[in-house]
């Protein structure tokens, strides 16, 4: 593992295969997992918004992995966020010491005693979860967040209880340090003035209370300076991802980590009026040369895609054709003479960005990334 780009091979982070295994894998299709750009990603958040940041990697660190990221970040994240108490623990029995926070709290009381005794840091958002707090013992103080609504309206106290939350948790022997966090409905849209009245609600709440603040994820720290706090709550930037509006980072700040790529398996050439794949959704005006690439929406790759979305194959754009299959789509390489069947593919990474993939099928990089599967991940090593 000397060398600077030390390949690993796991499945979702669980299981690691020896790289013998790698060189039998038939299938070309996999993602390449690029941890030195996650923490790359990371630097930048922290340099955007300052202070302490938490790393987000619930939903198996947004489809990358949740082991392996937390590893690469274990050194530089002042700890990691999670939803809930099954990935907390999933990561602990990987060894990672590092706090992690529950975003949503516990789900029943019970799962107050997981978090005394594995160490977690709880979001309390109902009054519920005080009580549970209550008749817990924990060895020592547990740091606490509350949980704000500042107009999501999902989850979290209103403005007006906050004061009478925070004292109940001060006066208990088990809590910590407090922090109160809130978390924004339109961080990554294109109004600049969008979190004004959830930023003033929030002021206003937590004047003259001792404690840290978080506000920020993604789209807040990177378009919305006003809001930073003491804890940002970075997830999809660190990704690589820009949320919501492209460019919205500065230009390098963000590299992609994952590159979902394989090769081209077949390719033929069909007459005029003849039709590719499932439903015939693809029929040929002119003899076209048809490459097949083995990777479909069982992989991730969104079945809703639009017709003509680029696929990059071998340093060139070619337009998707025809459905997505579960294991197979095809591009027209008619305009592409040299592509030859093992051509590298690469379906989005570096060349496509995810979202671009994202927006031909009206959706978010945060689903595409969730969606990532059954094709094995591979893994660039930090160092
Ligand atoms: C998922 C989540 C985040 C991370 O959001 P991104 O938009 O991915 O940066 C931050 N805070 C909370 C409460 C979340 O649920």
């Amino acid at each position: 593992m000397g060398a600077k780009k030390s390949l690993l091979c796991a499945y979702f982070g669980i299981t690691a295969h020896p790289l013998r295994r790698l060189t039998h894998m038939a299938r070309p299709t996999s993602f390449h997992i690029h941890l030195d750009r996650l923490v790359h990603n990371f630097r930048t958040a922290q340099r955007l918004h300052g202070g302490r940041v938490l790393a987000v990697i619930k939903a198996n660190a947004y489809g990358h992995g949740d082991v392996a990221c937390a590893r690469a970040l274990g050194g530089v994240a002042d700890g990691f966020a999670v939803a809930t108490l099954e990935e907390a623990l999933h990561l602990r029995e990987a060894g990672i010491q590092n706090p992690i926070l529950l975003l949503e709290g516990v789900f029943n009381a019970e799962e107050m005693r997981d978090v005394a005794a594995h160490r977690l840091t709880p979001v309390i958002h109902t009054s519920w979860q005080i009580e549970a707090l209550q008749r817990t013992a924990f060895d020592a103080p547990v740091p606490v967040w509350i949980k704000l609504d500042t107009g999501m309206h999902r989850l979290g106290f209103q403005p007006d209880e906050l004061r009478a939350v925070h004292d109940r948790l001060r006066g208990m022997a088990q809590v910590g340090s407090i922090t109160v966090m809130t978390h924004f409905a339109n961080a990554d849209g294109p109004s600049a003035e969008a979190l004004d009245e959830p930023l003033r609600r929030f002021r206003e709440a937590t004047q003259g209370l001792a404690v840290s603040t978080s506000l920020c994820n993604s789209g807040a720290i990177l378009g919305h300076r006003a809001a930073h706090g003491d804890w940002a709550r970075p997830g999809l930037m660190l990704y690589g991802a820009d949320p919501g509006l492209p460019g919205i980072a500065p230009r390098g700040a963000l590299q992609p980590v994952m590159r979902l790529v394989s090769e081209i398996s077949a390719i033929r050439t069909i007459a005029p009026g003849e039709a590719v794949g499932y439903g015939s959704l693809f029929r040929a005006q002119r003899p076209t040369r048809v490459g097949v690439i083995p990777c479909g929406y069982a992989d991730g790759y969104p079945r809703s895609i639009a017709q003509g979305t680029p696929v990059a194959v071998a340093g060139t754009t070619v337009p998707l054709v025809g459905r997505v299959s579960m294991d197979m789509i095809t591009v027209d390489l008619t305009d592409a003479p040299h592509i030859q069947p093992g051509a590298p593919v690469e379906l989005w990474g570096d060349q496509v960005a995810v979202s671009t993939v994202a927006q031909n099928a009206g959706t978010v990089s945060y689903e595409v990334f969730c969606h990532a599967r059954r094709a094995p991940l591979r893994y660039h090593a930090a160092d």
